[in-house]
């Protein structure tokens, strides 16, 4: 599959151009432990001369276009990677150990994003100021110029489409760093992109470790602005390089956000989310919901049906296509399996079954109950397919347990009561609040981004353009 976009073992996109690297990545399919191919190892050289080549872009083709153009390259790139939603599909599935259809959707929404920023580019206009006698004033968007992007492997395709896509609407030339576990449909929709049209240089893959391209990316004096998705401990340390270069960044980092679920609640509407939101790419999403706090009156039947969902997910291969894959490495394994030991005084509701054969990385998906709002498992992210539920009386001890932890990224109110929907959409610290319903990880229109140790700044949307721009303010005397 990676023969049709042509992409070479080992090589990062550099200028338009695939460039050998001098060490190389193993790339291994998680749902069956095996090497798959190779990337490059890139480090600060790699990094450097991708620098230098999204300059160029800047002062060359790319930086020249209007934004009608710009938009239109973009609404083509769409176009081309909708056209190779299939193939797209089956890399990410080996690569990542994603569900074929939940690696589909993936591959669709990187299209969406290039559609809706493609459409956006000419759409982000200044505004006119009232000013003294004898001025006018008026504000300029400005892209910021060289960009960097540093993803993680939960969602590659969704995060590079967002992350990216707003980046090139808004004139910047791009410098994309792709999580070690998961790069190859990151290359492949570079070629896309450059087949469709991008010019060369404005958008420039390097593949390679965090400690080594990350953070010579996230360091490097001539990048403007970084966005960056990933955890906590990393997004600290960007924040304090992006700091040393008096640069803006976007963080998205984790979240532990709470399904609130009254007792007003239509509860055969809700079931399905409160689980696909918990197991969905195996709970390896920023904005999974691991937590289910659930009124007194209708908390043992929720308990029960969740538990019968739970005892009905099949765990196996990617291509299976099953409700939950592998996760994504060795490592991730064990950090999971570890959280489900220390909930070993807990009490578990229900267990999904692992029914591949094969050794990959997989994990039964586990639902614990009656679980303490201060417990770990409460608390910490977990980034594997968990969830607790956890009891709670009043609409007041909910508001509190789901502000309890030190994330805010999503939430959702589960409630017929539309006071009730308006009071705690407010009280609710988190970057997205649903009402009677969910979505982790959808919506291409919709800002997203946390509070708290969730990060800051705003992606996705139109919000995401102003991020990814500067603003200047031209205040021009007349007389
Ligand atoms: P991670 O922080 O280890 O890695 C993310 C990216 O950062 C990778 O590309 C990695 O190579 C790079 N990196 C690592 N060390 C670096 C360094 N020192 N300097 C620069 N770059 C470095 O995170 P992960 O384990 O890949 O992803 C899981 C975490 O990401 C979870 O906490 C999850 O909640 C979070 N996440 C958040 C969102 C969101 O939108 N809020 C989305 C997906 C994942």
């Amino acid at each position: 599959m990676l023969k049709s976009f042509n992409i070479p073992r080992a090589h990062n996109l550099l200028g338009g151009k695939w460039v050998a690297a001098d060490a190389e990545i193993d790339v291994i399919d998680p749902s069956t432990n095996r090497v798959i191919f190779s990337i490059a190892r890139g480090r600060a050289a790699d990094i450097d001369a991708a620098v230098k080549a999204a300059q160029m872009s800047l002062d060359g083709d790319w930086g020249a276009m209007t934004a009608l153009e710009r938009g239109r390259i973009l609404t083509k790139v769409g176009v081309a990677v909708l056209r190779h939603t299939e193939d797209l599909a089956k890399i990410e599935a080996m690569d990542v150990g994603k569900p074929l259809s939940q690696a589909r959707s993936d591959a669709v929404a990187l299209a969406r994003y290039m559609e809706f920023y493609g459409g956006a580019a000419d759409k982000i206009t200044g505004e006119t100021i009232p000013y003294l006698d004898g001025y006018t004033v008026y504000t300029l968007r400005e892209p910021h110029g060289v960009t960097g992007h540093i993803v993680p492997w939960n969602y590659p395709m969704q995060i590079v489409g967002r992350s990216v896509g707003a980046a090139l609407a808004m004139g910047n030339a791009c410098i994309l760093k792709p999580a070690e576990e998961a790069c190859l449909t990151a290359l492949a929709f570079a070629a896309i992109a450059q087949e469709a049209g991008l010019p060369a240089g404005a958008l420039n893959v390097v593949t390679g470790l965090g400690a080594e391209a990350g953070a010579a990316l996230s360091s490097h004096p001539d990048i403007k602005h970084i966005s960056f998705t990933g955890s906590v401990r990393t997004g600290q340390m960007i924040q304090a390089a992006a700091a040393k270069n008096v640069i803006p960044v976007t963080l998205e980092l984790g979240g532990k956000s709470p399904q609130l679920v009254f007792e007003d609640a239509d509860l055969d509407r809700a079931l399905p989310f409160l689980v696909n939101a918990g197991i969905q790419n195996a709970g390896q999403t920023c904005s999974a919901s691991s937590r289910i706090l659930v009124q007194k009156g209708v908390y043992h039947k929720v308990c029960a049906q969740m538990s019968e969902a739970y005892s009905k997910l099949n765990v196996g291969a990617a291509i299976d296509d099953l409700s939950v894959g592998p996760l994504i490495s060795a490592r991730q394994k064990q950090i999971v399996t570890d959280f489900i030991h220390r909930g070993s005084n807990l009490k578990i509701a229900a267990q999904g079954n692992i029914v591949s054969e094969q050794d990959g990385f997989y994990v039964r998906p586990t639902l614990f109950k009656d679980v303490p709002w201060s417990h770990p498992l409460a608390r910490d992210e977990i980034f594997g397919p968990v969830q607790v539920i956890i009891p709670f009386e009043t609409e007041a001890e909910a508001v509190k347990i789901a502000n309890s932890t030190d994330y805010g990224l999503v939430a959702s109110i589960w409630t017929k009561d539309g006071g009730r929907q308006m009071r705690l959409a407010k009280k609710l610290k988190s970057g997205q609040v649903f009402i009677n319903n969910y979505g982790a990880g959808g919506g291409v229109e919709l800002p997203f981004g946390g509070v708290g140790k969730s990060g800051h700044g705003r992606e996705k949307g139109f919000e995401a353009l102003y991020g990814f721009s500067s603003l200047k303010t031209v205040a021009a005397w007349h007389g």
